[in-house]
This record gives C-alpha cells, sequence and structure tokens, in this order.
C-alpha cells in the first residue's frame, strides 16, 4: 500500500467538453504544463485527442516534443518556452507552434536552414512584462517577421498575450494594447490566422476575450479559482483524488502513509477534515512521511482514506484558501513518487 493520486480521465473528457461549450466559438487549447498540472502527460494528452482537442499548449520545446510524440502529426503544439538557437530549431523540426516573444529569437530563426516554414505566434507584452515583444518594439519585430515569411523561414500563424486575470480593469488595458498590436500587424501586412490571450478565468468569464484560441489549463483538471466561482457554477469537476492508506492506530491517533515529503503541506495540520467511515475527523499532523488523524472506534491498518479531491470533504482550491495560494500549487507539490493511477470506464 501507498498513497497514491488517482485521476478520473472521464471527469477530464467531461471537462474538455464543457471547455468547449464555454469558449465556442473559439477553439480551446489544452495547457498540460508542469507535467499537466501534476496529473500526468500521457496519459491526459491520449484521453484529450481521442476527445477531439486539436490544440494543446506544451509550455516549453521538450514538452512539446514529448506531446508530438503521443498525440501524432495532426494535433497543434504551441509552446512559448524556448531557450535559443538549439531549442528552436529542435520545436521547428517537429512542427510545433513556437510563441515567440523575443526579437532575438527572430533573428536566430533567420540563422537555421530552412526546412518548412516555422510557425510563428508573435507575442505583445500587454503589461506582465515577464515576457513579450515591449509596444516600442513592436514595429522592428515585424518588420523582421515579414522578412521570414518572405524567404520562406517563417509562417505567421498567430498574435498572443497573457493577461492576469486579477483585475477585469488591467485585462481590459492589457487587451487594449493587444488590439493595437494586432492593427499594426495587419497593417503591415501580417493578419494573424490565430489570435489568443486568455486563460481559463477569463476565457469563461468574458467573452470578448475569447478571439480564436482560448488556452485552458486549470479549469480542465477541475481546479477552480481561489476566491472566485464554484465548480458548480463553473459547470466543471475536480479529476485528482490524493489518497492514503491506515499503517497504524496508537494513542496518537490513526496515522497514515503520507506526509509533506509526498507534497502534503505541513503548514495544513489542524486545518481541515477528512471523512471517515465515521464521519469526518481532523487532520492533526503532518510529518514529513506520516499523517495522524484524530481517532475512530474502527479504525485499521489497510483502510483508505481521500484527502482531497472526489469523495473528499475538501478540494485543492478548498485547500489552497486555508494557506493564502491556489489550488496549481497544492495539486504541483504531489510528489512524483506518489503513484499516479488511471481510472476510466472506457479503459
Ligand atoms: C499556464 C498558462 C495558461 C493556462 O492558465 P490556466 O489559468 O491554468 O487556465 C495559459 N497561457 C499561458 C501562457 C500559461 O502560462
Amino acid at each position: 500500500m501507498s498513497a497514491v493520486y488517482r485521476v478520473d480521465l472521464d471527469a477530464l473528457a467531461r471537462n474538455l467538453a464543457r471547455v468547449r461549450e464555454a469558449v465556442a466559438p473559439a477553439a480551446p487549447m489544452l495547457v498540460v504544463k508542469d507535467d499537466a498540472y501534476a496529473h500526468g502527460l500521457e496519459p491526459i494528452v491520449r484521453r484529450a485527442v481521442a476527445e477531439g482537442v486539436r490544440w494543446i499548449g506544451a509550455f516549453d520545446v521538450a514538452t512539446g516534443a514529448a506531446v508530438r510524440r503521443i498525440a501524432g502529426p495532426d494535433v497543434r503544439i504551441f509552446v512559448w518556452l524556448i531557450g535559443g538557437r538549439d531549442d528552436l530549431a529542435a520545436g521547428v523540426a517537429v512542427d510545433l507552434d513556437l510563441g515567440i516573444g523575443d526579437e532575438a529569437l527572430l533573428a536566430d530563426l533567420a540563422g537555421l536552414p530552412v526546412e518548412h516554414p516555422a510557425r510563428v505566434h508573435l507575442k505583445i507584452d500587454t503589461g506582465l512584462h515577464r515576457n513579450g515583444i515591449r509596444p516600442e518594439r513592436w514595429e522592428a519585430a515585424l518588420a523582421q517577421t515579414s522578412a521570414l515569411v518572405a524567404d520562406g523561414h517563417a509562417a505567421f500563424e498567430g498574435i498572443w498575450s497573457h493577461i492576469s486575470e486579477a483585475s477585469d480593469a488591467d485585462d481590459d488595458d492589457a487587451r487594449a494594447v493587444f488590439l493595437a498590436a494586432r492593427e499594426t500587424a495587419r497593417a503591415a501586412g501580417l493578419d494573424p490566422r490565430f489570435s489568443h490571450l486568455a486563460a481559463s478565468a477569463a476565457g469563461f468569464a468574458r467573452g470578448e476575450f475569447r478571439e480564436d484560441l482560448v488556452r485552458v489549463g486549470a479549469f480542465s483538471y477541475g481546479i477552480r479559482p481561489a476566491g472566485g466561482p464554484s465548480e458548480g457554477e463553473l459547470g466543471i469537476e475536480p479529476i485528482g483524488q490524493l489518497s492514503a492508506t491506515v499503517t497504524a492506530v496508537d494513542l496518537a491517533g490513526v496515522h497514515l502513509d503520507i506526509g509533506a515529503l509526498h507534497g502534503l503541506p505541513s503548514t495544513l495540520a489542524g486545518r481541515f477534515d477528512v471523512l471517515t467511515p465515521e464521519g469526518p475527523r481532523r487532520v492533526e499532523a503532518i510529518g514529513p512521511t506520516d499523517t495522524v488523524l484524530a481517532p475512530w472506534a474502527d479504525a485499521a491498518p489497510g483502510d483508505e482514506i481521500a484527502l482531497f479531491g472526489p469523495g473528499a470533504l475538501f478540494g485543492v482550491t478548498d485547500l489552497a484558501e486555508l494557506v493564502d495560494t491556489i489550488g496549481e500549487e497544492i495539486a504541483l507539490r504531489i510528489s512524483p513518487t506518489v503513484p499516479r493511477v488511471y481510472v476510466s470506464a472506457h479503459a
């Protein structure tokens, strides 16, 4: 026995259908960074492709290449962390859609041998300053891109940006910068096939942010925003359940085979309850490899207890709110040493 992270692929499929409906007529791009938000890249990509997902957001080139191997040639794979010339060449070789927010990468692209046109999505910095081409450099980057299109190095596929989704007013300002940048591009003869700037929250809540593609991570996995609408209001459901097994019962309480080293934050000790056969019991202590619950009469080694997710009293965002973070932080901490187990009625 050991702690397990159980992932319900049928619930994933239902979330993907809900996401598709919510962002229509835009197409959803399933974001799979951080090992598909810790749910495991390969099973998530396989099921998503079987459910008709045609865009996957992979973050970095190595993950993009892995997604290409899993998903085959027909899926569009967008990456936005490109670590220089060799990485760029690797991305072009497996036909990734390249999110380029740095003029140096355009220069690198010009230096590569032309095999087939690289799919370029230019990123305008709309205020987050993470990366992206600053508005004052936009025309220069467009000129560089036009030259790359003219000599066969690039196909101009898209314009994109990332917004904070923390305040509507900031997002509106970012969108204004985005739309102006697109007008400038069109005037320069570069008309993007795909415009994209929203992630889960704005994609669901704000129709004018949907454009052609919405990059959806959190909501696909059923992770609701901290301080925001409930899963029920969003029409999504959590797909991952962390559970552990009773190893011993003693005067201290009921011991489970999970702890902080498995990714359960020790700051949560004393702050949440789990469901036992005799009702809710408090999680009283979280050590490195051992968690102690308040006792119940018939507790016995081998009993399985869900800590969060379906069948538990708390979800990742409920736990996150107790310690002032976001649900993704709780999900991403689950150690790779905790086995992922996939469940599906279709398997
Ligand atoms: C992580 C990420 C997303 C997905 O955000 P969610 O809020 O999880 O939907 C979209 N776009 C970019 C650029 C990202 O880094």
